[in-house]
């Protein structure tokens, strides 16, 4: 746990030197997460949401985009069925005063009990060596079932006090597991109540509950509303998706673990709408394409599946595709299967007819929607903490040192080649190191960096996850020829300074991870 601690605290120490992200109003102690994306961190983020965006909107030729209001109708929320059920359980411990979502401390019971089965199989692996075979062990082994059962038990009761939103039973199980305040290990709880998550501000001049208007805690519905707006707009026969990037606010009772749980945060969500009956067939469809999106970024045993135990009020299937952070498999995306819910809800509500009309059978019928959801931060936190290594290297000397590289894939890259020139000091090489800058430019994100000595900006730019360096020298002055230096590999290689804006290009082209 503390090796995974010291993983976390290293990356966001990381994230701040480095320019990625900030704690949002630092210079007056911060606000409680909410975080500010630094120079590197925005173009990180920029780059991430043009790999969704291009392989979600662009190589789609069913989905369209776009960009809808934070604000929206009142009534939005109400049909949507936010303003009713929009809710967390809260509790607090009446000796530290701090504030916990009951559904998560009983959470940490269970991921105590996967700890120490995961320990027993450890150890047993070590005894057993070549010949372990853990799902037999698992199946047999008196200590991992004892422990199994009661994970089991606390899964399926925590379910259903969930879904039947049974606030006394979460209280119960919360003294029966012995649950103590993880700050103060005291048992002194409150009871359990409902805690709405939507921030409400005021529009206009009108006061009070008049003028009460929510910023959105999710995109999807901007997207809901705009159903026919768009589908008559594009000429759009179903199935087909709307996808969009934007803000979303939800005020977290707990919001800790950096950028991964943030109370103002960035989505990117895609409905696709669906004849009715053909829902769930794309809902399989939705999720392995989402699955192979991420594979292309981060290594398949870092992800997996998550089935939902208890579902949301509009959902007939939903899986979460789950990233293993530094603290643990935590939610990436939400894949759900939302039925006719919302398009009902706000045509029942609005008193306007959302339907489609099919060509093909005459008849007019609310799509079924299928949706996926991920947030832009935690891809954000996923791909860092996937791409940081400490590395050890040998130098030309014999010495081996340290040093710290972000292995972002090139296409993602915030910086995709910098340029020094040997010396400072030197006009003409400082003349030709502009003069390939200048051509990188037009093409990618590149930079120009003479602020020390060729090893120490080499490790700056690692440490930014820069894929190519390019060295000016005096040999450049008589051929026309630079080195180029990939990140990973280290290796370098002389070649024509006309060159180098082609090879990065081609290199870091967003292609490599569309394809
Ligand atoms: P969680 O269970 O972690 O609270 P959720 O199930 O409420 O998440 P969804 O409503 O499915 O999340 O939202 C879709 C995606 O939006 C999530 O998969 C996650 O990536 C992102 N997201 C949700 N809440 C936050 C938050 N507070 N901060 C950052 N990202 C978030």
């Amino acid at each position: 746990m503390s090796n995974q601690n010291d993983t976390f605290k290293n990356l966001i120490a990381h994230c701040k030197e480095y320019g990625f992200v900030f704690q949002s109003s630092e210079i007056y102690d911060g606000l409680s997460a909410t975080y500010d994306y630094g120079p590197y961190g925005v173009e990180l983020k920029n780059n991430l949401k043009e790999y969704w965006w291009k392989s979600m909107v662009q190589m789609n030729d069913n989905i369209v985009g776009l960009d809808a209001a934070i604000f929206m109708h009142p009534k939005t929320w109400k049909a949507s069925g936010h303003v009713d059920a929009f809710n967390d359980p809260l509790i607090d411990n009446k000796d530290s005063k701090k504030r916990y979502r009951a559904d998560q401390l009983i959470e940490g019971v269970m991921e105590k009990l996967e700890n120490k089965m995961n320990k027993e199989v450890t150890k047993a692996k070590k005894r057993f060596g070549e010949s372990f075979d853990e799902v037999q062990f698992r199946a047999t082994n008196q200590r991992v079932l004892n422990n199994q059962k009661k994970h089991e038990a606390i899964r399926v009761r925590l379910a259903a006090a969930m879904t039947n939103e049974d606030m006394a039973d979460l209280k119960n199980m919360i003294e029966e597991l012995g649950v103590a305040c993880p700050e103060s290990g005291s048992k002194n709880w409150t009871e359990v109540r409902q805690f709405n998550l939507m921030f409400n501000t005021q529009l206009g001049a009108i006061a009070g509950e008049g003028g009460k208007i929510y910023l959105r805690p999710e995109t999807a519905q901007g997207i809901f509303v705009n159903f026919l707006n768009v589908q008559k707009s594009t000429r759009q026969s179903l199935p087909f998706g709307i996808a969009q990037i934007g803000k979303a606010f939800r005020n977290e009772i707990v919001a800790r673990q950096f950028i991964f749980r943030m109370r103002e945060f960035e989505q990117m969500e895609m409905q696709f709408f669906v004849k009715p009956g053909t829902d769930l067939e794309w809902y399989e469809n939705w999720k392995a394409k989402r699955l192979a999106w991420h594979k292309a970024l981060h290594p398949a045993s870092k992800l997996r599946y998550h089935d939902h135990d208890n579902l949301a009020h509009y959902a007939n299937a939903a899986v979460d595709i789950e990233f293993q952070f530094p603290f643990g498999f935590r939610e990436l995306e939400g894949i759900h299967s939302r039925t006719d819910f919302d398009l009902k809800a706000h045509q029942e509500l609005s008193g306007k007819k959302i339907q489609f009309f099919d060509p093909a059978t005459k008849e007019s019928y609310v799509p079924f929607v299928v949706e996926t959801s991920i947030g832009c931060d935690r891809m954000f936190l996923a791909t860092m903490a996937n791409a940081l290594e400490k590395e050890e290297i040998v130098g030309g000397n014999g010495k081996t040192s340290t040093r710290m590289v972000l292995k972002l894939h090139p296409a993602i890259a915030p910086v995709k080649c910098t340029v020094f020139p040997l010396k400072s000091n030197n006009p003409e090489l400082v003349a030709k190191a502009k003069e390939v800058l200048n051509d990188l430019r037009f093409s990618v994100n590149a930079q120009y960096d003479d602020t020390g000595s060729i090893g120490k900006l080499y490790r700056r730019q690692d440490a930014i996850g820069t894929p190519y360096c390019v060295t000016v020298d005096f040999q450049t002055l008589e051929d026309n020829t630079v080195t180029i230096r990939e990140r990973d590999s280290m290796k370098q290689e002389r070649v024509p300074m006309d060159q180098v804006e082609k090879i990065v290009r081609e290199k870091t082209d967003m292609r490599l991870l569309l394809s």
